[in-house]
């Protein structure tokens, strides 16, 4: 595997690549690398030529300076992983490389995507993605790129900023790879306490049971039962349960069988902040 830092070198051995007309898969991560990420290299893999993968803790999407600051750094293994699926480009920039001397995201709209729920709980979130995204998009100009749906309120903002600004990019969403006991995989999970962790699948479990519910229940209804369940749960606190559709991620009031919607779920286990969704049938 290459590595770089330097995005002048990287943009040189790419068109050496690009020359050849090989396409560039590319996955953007945060680093502490586990199995999601790499079924998103692995899908890569398979679709492209040659497989980009950055690792880059960004500054300016973190709303809370303690998470990132605490945000696991596992450099040698992430390589060792990276490794062991064939990666073939690693992409590690510094802070002062991506930023130079301005840590400042720019201003994005994203056509309301990004007043939802992550955009309404973590402030300046989705600018700093944005930010994030489209420089590396701009330094790597990949044929296609590879995002969870994990994360899908972000999946659904970097689709409409590659449709806005016209960019000749294909964004393809990974399905959520989880842990046996359900807990959707993330590099924040190896923070949680041994209780903490033990009681976490719990939020993939009410997840379940919403899906189950969503055919004969109302949302509101819904709503109600699972601000319940977690009043139950001592350990993990509800920041935000909401059924939205998945086009505009606006919060659903009534069904309409023309539409799709999934519910999204934001938690704490402590300090610990943990998100999932899932797709709805109505
Ligand atoms: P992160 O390093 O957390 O910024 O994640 C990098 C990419 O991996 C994002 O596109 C995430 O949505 C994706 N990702 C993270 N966790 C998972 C998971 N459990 N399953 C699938 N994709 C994931």
């Amino acid at each position: 595997m290459k590595k770089f830092n330097d995005k002048k070198a990287l943009k040189h051995c790419l068109l050496e690549y690009k020359n050849k007309n090989k396409s560039i898969g590319f996955v953007p991560t945060m680093g502490a690398l586990h199995k999601g990420h790499l079924s998103l290299i692995k899908k890569a893999k398979e679709k492209n030529d040659v497989v980009v993968v950055s690792i880059f803790v960004n500054p300016t999407q973190f709303d809370n300076v303690e998470d990132l600051k605490k945000y696991p750094k596992t450099l040698k293994n992430d390589i060792k992983l990276l490794e062991s699926v064939s990666c073939d480009v690693l992409f590690s920039p510094s802070v002062e490389e991506i930023y130079a001397d301005k840590i400042v995201s720019k201003k994005f709209i994203f056509d309301g995507l990004e007043h939802q729920m992550e955009g309404k709980f973590r402030e300046g979130h989705f600018d700093g993605v944005g930010t994030i995204v489209n420089a590396l998009f701009e330094i790597i100009e990949p044929n296609k790129a590879y995002f969870g749906q994990k994360d899908f309120q972000q999946l659904q903002i970097i689709k409409k900023m590659v449709k806005k600004k016209n960019l000749a990019i294909k964004i393809k969403g990974c399905p959520i790879f989880r842990e046996k006991d359900g807990l959707a995989m993330s590099s924040r999970n190896v923070r949680l306490s041994k209780e903490q962790r033990e009681i976490a699948p719990f939020i993939f479990k009410t997840l379940k049971k919403v899906r189950k519910k969503f055919g004969t229940k109302s949302v509101s209804e819904i709503n109600e039962w699972v601000e319940n369940q977690f009043k139950k749960q001592p350990l993990l606190e509800l920041e935000y349960f909401t059924i939205a559709e998945e086009k505009t991620l606006e919060t659903a009031q009534i069904k309409e069988s023309n539409k799709k919607y999934r519910a999204f779920i934001a938690v704490f286990a402590g300090k610990i902040r943990l998100i999932d969704n899932i797709r709805l049938k109505n």
